[in-house]
């Protein structure tokens, strides 16, 4: 042993037998540890009859030997670390017990200074009854009116308890709901089960301190209610492994379902219901990095229009801006059926609008532009301007043969659509005679 090491047995062994008998008549176990190493140095009876030991057996072992769930415990180092930066350093675990079996400790440590060198006291308390009353059912009840519902969950036999008022929260009878994992499973929305079952395995081995996720939660209507789950494993079986996860849930429908209305309104063009110029952007944008990648599904070809309403000014000048909103609105509405599912089509600004039209040819697009123009022949006008003539100018631009990059694609459209303007109004160009051709 280092000089540096506490030499237990000028200590302990040679405690005089008042202290000796002291020491072992204290109820709870006690530990003297090496800071160095982690090894017990010596302990008193209850430290290891607690444990169906004997001295020998727990002597001169690690402290964290003792420990079930020392899993996810840091490094001693660490540990120690802690112990020294805390007066006293608490912490609930378990100890364990050759016949399987393990005991619940409260577990207080704190560094002494001794004979000018440095020692870990650790009083382990047996917390039995403290567990079994906390975890009683009339206990819980308490836990029912500050949540929706609480769950219960054994992993091993894979039973789940649902709390009386989850089952009234869901819409289900007392005697509904068979108390099983695959009750909450089936009921969880498809496409928010990934997450919800990620979320479980990221807290059940110990990644993270505390299970939760919100998600869907279909009720006895079939009606799919938006929740917030929280959970936490609160036992463990000898071998570490979670035993038991209790958790509870809180409707957050209204919440979320103005939290999907804010979104889409924060996407959403107010006027036409097209999407904004923002979101726009970003949707044009991945769908040009889907075409130009190398391996992509589509035809590596992308056309892009620009649509302009024609003199849309004297629209508002003739018969005021609530009617220009109104043929707006209806222009939105006419260009989106006139457009294939793949298309990106979102109002770039004012009286303009942005199309996007992945694996697509020029012709094809030029053929697509023309169906849109002629939809604005004749459609139903306002009540006010039903007689009035809107019409479009269309400006096309084509990658890769125009452009390589989205920004001189777009400004490529925006030239085409000059050239239309240029050329009369009421049409369809692009810059390239030879495109067309
Ligand atoms: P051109 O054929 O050359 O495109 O002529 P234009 O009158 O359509 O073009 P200009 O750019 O001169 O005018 C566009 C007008 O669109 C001016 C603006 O007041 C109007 N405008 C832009 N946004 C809105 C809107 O949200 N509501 C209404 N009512 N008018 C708008
Ligand atoms: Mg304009
Ligand atoms: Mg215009």
């Amino acid at each position: 042993m280092s000089s540096e090491r506490p030499d237990i047995n000028a200590h302990s062994e040679g405690l005089p037998a008042l202290e000796r008998t002291l020491f072992d008549a204290i109820p709870d176990a006690v530990y003297l540890i090496d800071p160095v190493t982690s090894n017990i140095l010596d302990c008193n009876r209850h430290a290891y009859e607690d444990l169906y030991l004997t001295r020998e057996q727990v002597l001169n072992h690690s402290v964290l030997s003792l420990q079930t769930d020392v899993r996810g415990l840091p490094a001693w180092a660490e540990i120690a670390d802690v112990i020294r930066q805390n007066r006293v350093y608490r912490f609930h675990g378990h100890h364990r017990r050759p016949d399987g079996s393990s005991l619940p400790v409260e577990v207080n440590t704190q560094a002494v200074v001794y004979q000018g060198r440095e020692w870990f006291v650790s009083v382990a308390r047996d917390i039995t009854k403290r567990q079994c009353s906390s975890q009683s059912e009339q206990d819980w009840s308490v836990l029912y009116d500050l949540a929706d519902g609480v769950w219960d969950w054994r992993v091993a036999d894979g039973s789940l308890y649902f709390s009386p008022n989850l089952k009234r929260f869901l819409g289900y009878g007392p005697d509904e709901m068979e108390p099983v994992l695959s009750t909450w499973k089936d009921n969880v929305h498809p496409d928010d089960l990934p997450i919800v079952l990620g979320a479980l395995d990221e807290h059940l081995p110990g990644r993270r301190s505390q299970f939760f996720a919100t998600y869907r939660l279909r009720n006895r209507n079939g009606f799919y209610l938006w929740v917030e789950d929280h959970g936490v494993v609160t036992d463990y079986l000898p071998n570490g492994e979670p035993a038991r996860v209790v958790g509870f849930i809180n409707d957050v429908t209204d919440y979320k379902t103005l939290e999907v209305a804010l979104q889409k309104e924060a996407t959403r063009d107010s006027l036409t219901g097209l999407f904004n110029r923002r979101r726009g952007m970003e949707l044009l944008l991945e769908t040009f990095n889907e075409t130009v990648k190398p391996q992509s599904n589509t035809r590596v070809e992308l056309s892009l229009l620009v649509i302009d309403l024609d003199f849309f000014k004297r629209i508002n000048d003739l018969y005021g801006h609530l009617e220009g909103d109104e043929v707006l609105r209806i222009a939105g509405s006419l260009i989106l059926k006139s457009l294939p599912e793949n298309a990106v089509a979102f109002r770039w600004g004012g009286e303009e609008f942005l199309v996007a039209l992945p694996g697509t040819s020029l012709a094809e697009a030029r053929e697509r532009a023309e169906k849109i123009r002629q939809a604005f022949v004749n459609p139903e006008w306002p009540p006010g301007i039903e007689g009035e003539c809107v019409t479009v100018s269309i400006g096309i631009a084509q990658y890769p043969q125009e452009a390589t990059q989205l920004i001189e694609l777009i400004a490529a459209a925006d030239k085409a659509v000059y050239r239309a303007k240029r050329l009369g109004r009421n049409r369809v160009e692009s810059n390239s005679y030879e495109l067309l051709q």
